[in-house]
């Protein structure tokens, strides 16, 4: 009865990570002024990824920037906590293989 099966999609697995439903992003676009030459993708493009399941956004460099890392903790204007949410994703590349850092 307890036997959930594990969560399969990448909203379903941040959201048992963090608590956060990305669809919580109310697509403001705000973050998207604070994309820097680095980034590939915008914080909202990103929670975008994420809605549709996209294993791409696994590999974006601006998940694995430490710098967009800092950044998410003041960038979003909705309650959600994007750094934890990118915690939470790194976590995910690196179970499916797809971690860009050395660890
Ligand atoms: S600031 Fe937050 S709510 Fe607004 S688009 Fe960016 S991620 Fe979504």
């Amino acid at each position: 009865m307890n036997d959930q099966p594990p969560p399969t999609t990448l909203r379903s697995i941040v959201q048992a990570a963090t608590g956060y439903d990305v669809r919580r992003c109310g697509r403001c676009s705000y973050c998207v002024h604070f994309v820097t030459p680095e980034d590939d993708v915008s914080l909202e493009m990103m929670l975008q990824l994420v809605m549709q399941n996209d294993e791409e956004v696994l590999t974006s460099r601006t998940l694995w920037s430490d710098d967009a890392l800092k950044r998410a903790r003041q960038m979003c204007v909705s309650t959600m906590d994007v750094a934890a949410i990118m915690l939470a994703l790194r976590e995910e590349a690196r179970r499916r293989g797809l971690s860009k850092d050395a660890g």
